[in-house]
């Protein structure tokens, strides 16, 4: 998988409803490949979190097949397949469900047989400015919006995916925690990203590449120039 031009991601004619709804997504088609820094954009209601939570089999999709690594992604092969990603809920509150900050973090890691100490100094250093200490023993509700989204993203990167997916990770923060974070996205040493956000300028300092989701469809798939 050092290869560049790698196929990491991969998703053919999927299709997905909710219940017996007409379809979110009709028909969509992509591939990522290592080194791929992607946004996801779409208007509201467009579906870029349905497409995601079937990225990583929360939603089971009606036709269509998604590849990770060229391993279909479907109920057997998913504690394989989750492996490989780091994935941030729209909704902090998704994420957050142990006693502590410090357990929500361990947590993920301790099932990938990663030491606690391990990922939590992973975490002090990828998110360093969050200051994880003055949380650690602290439970997620008694946490601001912004220091849950922190919170969660220092879980995410102590996994250190190989793959990293964020539905609006932005939300929450302000401009100051959104450069930090655009900061150590950039530096971050991931095959590949995938961010979905109705941040257009933001996305354009961390993302080079723009899928963008319309009528159920991949509208645009297209290179992002640099500001
Ligand atoms: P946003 O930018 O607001 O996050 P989105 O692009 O992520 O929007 P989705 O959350 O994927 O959009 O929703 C896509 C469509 O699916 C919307 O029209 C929404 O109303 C519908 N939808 C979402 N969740 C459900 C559900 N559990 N049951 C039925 N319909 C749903
Ligand atoms: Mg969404």
């Amino acid at each position: 998988t050092r290869n560049p031009h790698a196929t990491v991601v991969e998703v053919q004619n999927l299709v997905y409803a909710y219940s017996n709804q007409e379809p979110v997504l009709r028909d969509i088609s992509f591939t990522l490949k290592a080194g791929d820094r992607v946004a996801l954009m779409g208007a509201t209601g467009s579906g870029k979190s349905t497409l995601l939570d079937n990225l990583i089999g929360l939603k089971q999709p009606r036709s269509g097949k998604i590849w990770i690594h060229g391993i279909p992604v479907e109920p057997k092969t998913l504690p394989q397949v989750r492996r490989y990603i780091g994935f941030g809920f729209q909704d902090p509150n998704d994420q957050l469900f142990m006693p502590t900050i410090l357990e929500d973090i361990t947590f993920g890691p301790r099932n990938y047989g990663v030491p606690p100490a391990v990922a939590i100094d992973r975490a002090r250093q990828l998110l360093a400015d969050f200051g994880l200490e003055a949380y650690a023993n602290r439970s997620a509700h008694e946490l601001s919006g912004g220091q849950r989204r922190l919170a969660c993203l220092a879980a995410i990167l102590a996994l250190e995916p190989a793959i990293l997916i964020l539905d609006e990770p932005t939300n929450g923060l302000d401009p100051a925690w959104r450069r930090y974070l655009a900061q150590v996205l950039l530096k971050l040493p991931v095959q590949v990203m995938l961010i979905a956000s109705h941040e257009l300028q933001w996305l354009g300092k961390v993302t080079q590449r723009a899928l963008v989701l319309s009528g159920g469809c991949i509208q645009i798939d297209s290179d992002i120039q640099p500001l």
